[in-house]
Formats: structure tokens, C-alpha cells, sequence
């Protein structure tokens, strides 16, 4: 019987289920309504540009996107550039429809031509620069491809940061298929702009962290994961790493 300690084969064996088991039981989801994710679909798939804009949540279930609405924005096919008074409109618009700032300004969406969802260096400046100072936010990326990327922020125990599932959740109620609004919204506010124009978020980043309650922070099971344990620090770290 050969050395379970040094036969190849006896090693990987004993090494990989452990690790399958570790992620699935660890990474957090980001889950979406059919409806939601069908209308990130359609509108990826509008033009030739990327597009960019919220998921939109329940309070009680922040991780579960049950819309996806567009900013206005000016695209290249690498780039989008919000326009800042939409964006102070958005937000504004939102609070006024009795939502809070985590239902709708925590989820940053935005697509990706081609088949990698993997973020850009001005992607993760500008995740850290926003959000980083928000209790908790995710960047989701979807390329063209199909291919997707999910990151969960938090703040407080860290800062630290998580790559999780993706999942579209058939098991509640959702709307139908609506491609005459969808086309609509994406006509008037994605700007095809062939020419570069670097993000410009600076005046809601201070919107976005000023109007938070950090003790309302959701600490319940609808975020899906709990305050970061030695072992549980050790694996983010390393799933980090790895996908860096
Ligand atoms: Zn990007």
C-alpha cells in the first residue's frame, strides 16, 4: 500500500474535497430575480458600449437584486462615466420613494464586452474609492460572454473583501419580460461617447457614506455571512490572492 503522505494520487485526493467543501459553505451570494437579470442581459446586450447602474434590493434580503436600473452615463465600449446629477437625482429619487441608501446604493452593476468579467484597474479604484467608505457594497461585473464577477466590501472587522456566488433565485414570484421599457430606459440614459472620460464620482461618494447609519448595519442572516473568524480570514485572504 503505498504512502498516503507521498503518493501523488493519495495527496490530491485528500486535498481537494476539503477545499470544494471550504468555498461553498464560505462565499457569500449575490443572488437576482429572473426578471432583473434578464433585463441586465438585454440592456448588456443593447448596444456596443458598456452600460453601468444599481441593483436595487427588499430591505429585508440585501443580497437579493430584484432590479437593475440604469444612471445616465456616458459609454465607450470600455468605459462608463455617470453623470453626476443623475446620480445626486437617482439617489434623491430613491430616498423620496421611501428607500434606504442600502437598497439601492450598495450594488454597483456594470457589463464588460468581450468574455472577461474580470475588473480593471479603474474598476477597483473606483469600487475602493466610493464605496470604501460604506459599511458593506458589492461590484458585479457581467461580460459579454456570460462570464460574471462578484466582490462583497465591508468595512467594519476588515476592511476586507470576498468573492461570491452568483445565482438567479426562480423560487419567488417575478415580473415578466418588459423590452419596450427596458429599451426605452437604455435610450435615454446610456450616451454613446467614443471618447474617453475618466469616473467621476466624488460628489456621491460623500452622499453615498454620509447617509449611513452604521448602526443599522444588517447583521442578520440576510447578508449571509458573519464577523470575520480567524480560519473564515484565512480563506478570504487566500481567495483573494488567488484571483488577483
Ligand atoms: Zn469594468
Amino acid at each position: 500500500m503505498p504512502n498516503p503522505k507521498t503518493h501523488p494520487l493519495t495527496r490530491r485526493h485528500l486535498r481537494r474535497p476539503r477545499q470544494k467543501r471550504q468555498r461553498k459553505s464560505t462565499r457569500p451570494t449575490l443572488r437576482f430575480s429572473p426578471s432583473a437579470w434578464a433585463k441586465l442581459l438585454f440592456l448588456r446586450d443593447a448596444g456596443p458600449t458598456e452600460v453601468g447602474g444599481f441593483g436595487m434590493t427588499e430591505a429585508e434580503d440585501l443580497l437579493f437584486v430584484n432590479d437593475f436600473v440604469l444612471i445616465e452615463q456616458h459609454c465607450t465600449e470600455v468605459t462608463v462615466a455617470f453623470e453626476d446629477i443623475a446620480v445626486a437625482d437617482f439617489l434623491e429619487d430613491q430616498i423620496d420613494r421611501g428607500y434606504r441608501p442600502e437598497q439601492f446604493g450598495r450594488i454597483w452593476i456594470h457589463t464588460h464586452p468581450g468574455d472577461s468579467p474580470q475588473p480593471s484597474s479603474v474598476d477597483v479604484e473606483t469600487f475602493e474609492r466610493v464605496f470604501g467608505n460604506c459599511d458593506w457594497a458589492v461590484m458585479f461585473i457581467i461580460a459579454q460572454g456570460g462570464k460574471t464577477y462578484a466582490e462583497l466590501y465591508w468595512r467594519h472587522g476588515g476592511p476586507a473583501a470576498l468573492r461570491m456566488n452568483v445565482e438567479i433565485d426562480y423560487s419567488q414570484p417575478f415580473a415578466s419580460s418588459d423590452q419596450e421599457t427596458w429599451n426605452a430606459e437604455y435610450r435615454s440614459y446610456v450616451h454613446n461617447q467614443h471618447q474617453l472620460i475618466p469616473y467621476d464620482f466624488d460628489e456621491w461618494e460623500e452622499w453615498l457614506s454620509d447617509n449611513i447609519d452604521a448602526r443599522e448595519l444588517p447583521t442578520d442572516s440576510t447578508l449571509q455571512f458573519g464577523p470575520p473568524e480567524p480560519p473564515y480570514k484565512s480563506f478570504m485572504n487566500s481567495d483573494l490572492s488567488e484571483n488577483a
